[in-house]
């Protein structure tokens, strides 16, 4: 059976060379093993992302002299699916509807309070535990509610239905050694797995996605490491393969600091018009 890798860029901005890195990083280790290499738009969040940059990276990618398998999958043609899997969760009594504002949520933090591993405060647990019948009125009045993860039932639940399998995944260096890395959901807390705006979020399209098109590469960056705890979380809890993960390297600009999207001068479309080659690229980022 052949290795499936795959780059899952969301539409938000131009290609910087970030993305670059991380393309090229699943490109030329499909290529090693002789494995397919598949391009997904991670679109859901349709307030942002713009059919003209999902066109954007096409060019750019095509012009890195990567190619990929189409039809390429987008996320925003598949919101059923993410309802149907969060229907799943919710049926396990592992979801429950969060009413509440961000300044609800604020206003409800302890002095000296937890953060998740992207900074954001850990949920306060709120509407945890709110009765049935108070849920009840609130859904009826049409009130807009996200769908946040009870985090103890789940971890349970996973340890139920996996063992300690359920907090392990499997890791490739960039030697291509294998090791097997403890994962700590629990540092998540009560995530939100659907959205208020959108029927998904993040974790729960790329778990679903990465099982619907049998992935068994997931390399991304390593800002993404912390997610993976839950992604494996997830996996457990919907019977999903667990793909093997590469997380590599992260590039910086002269300050230390991530590349962003929005860093114009490292879009891979400027440096294209400023004369740059593709092989120029590949060193650019250390490859
Ligand atoms: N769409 C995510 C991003 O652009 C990447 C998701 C992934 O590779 O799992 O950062």
């Amino acid at each position: 059976m052949s290795e499936v890798f795959r780059f899952a860029p969301s539409p938000n901005g131009r290609l910087h060379l970030g993305h670059a890195l991380s393309a090229f990083t699943g490109f030329d280790m499909a290529r090693r093993v002789g494995g397919r290499f598949l391009v997904r738009i991670e679109d859901i969040d349709t307030t942002r992302s713009r059919g003209d940059l999902i066109a954007a990276i096409f060019e750019d990618l095509r012009w890195l002299g990567i190619t990929w398998e189409v039809p390429v999958l987008r996320q925003s043609e598949h919101f059923d699916d993410y309802r149907a899997a969060a229907t799943r969760l919710r049926d396990m009594g592992l979801l429950y509807p969060c009413f509440a504002t961000r300044s609800q949520i604020e206003a409800a933090l302890q002095p000296g309070h937890a953060s998740d591993p992207d900074g954001a405060p850990l949920y306060p647990g709120l509407h945890r535990g709110l009765d049935a019948r108070a849920v009840a009125d609130r859904l009826q009045w049409g009130e807009r509610y996200a769908l946040r993860i009870d985090m103890a039932r789940a971890l349970a639940a996973a340890r139920n239905m996996a063992g300690n399998a359920a907090f392990t995944f499997q890791a490739l260096d960039a030697a291509g050694r294998q090791t097997a890395v403890v994962a700590n959901p629990a540092r998540w807390g009560d995530a939100v797995i659907v959205r208020k705006e959108v029927p998904a979020s993040y974790h729960l399209a790329c778990v679903v996605d990465d099982a619907r098109q049998g992935i068994t590469h997931v390399t991304r960056g390593r800002d993404l490491l912390a997610a993976t705890d839950l992604h494996r979380l997830l996996q457990v809890l919907l019977g999903l393969p667990a793909p093997l993960y590469h997380h590599h390297r992260l590039l910086t600009d002269q300050q230390g600091r991530k590349l962003a999207k929005s860093a114009d001068d490292t879009s891979l479309a400027s440096l294209r018009a400023g004369g740059a080659t593709p092989v120029d690229i590949r060193h650019l980022v250390g490859l």
